[in-house]
């Protein structure tokens, strides 16, 4: 067992795999996702941050599915383009 940690309620809940929203919160959490895919419907080859900006929301909140290995579409974008623009 997993000890997570959620990050809509912030509770601390146990599952079998390392999860970053517990039950209560994944309804809210699975719309958010749908929201990204519907993006990623409309602009195919968006990455991280244009969804993050298309979206409204910070762009962490994108790593986060990356992370979950739910969002793998953007990965390789993401990490291209995260680097050398500053
Ligand atoms: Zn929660």
């Amino acid at each position: 067992m997993e000890v997570c940690h959620c990050r809509y309620c912030k509770k601390i809940f146990r599952s079998t795999i390392r999860r970053t929203c517990c039950n209560e919160c994944r309804e809210k959490d699975d719309k958010f996702f749908e929201k990204i895919i519907a993006y990623l419907d409309m602009y195919p080859n968006s990455n991280a941050i244009q969804i993050a900006e298309g979206l409204e929301v910070d762009v962490t909140e994108i790593v986060r599915f990356i992370d979950e290995g739910r969002l793998t579409v953007v990965k390789g974008d993401f990490l291209k383009t995260d680097k050398g623009e500053e």
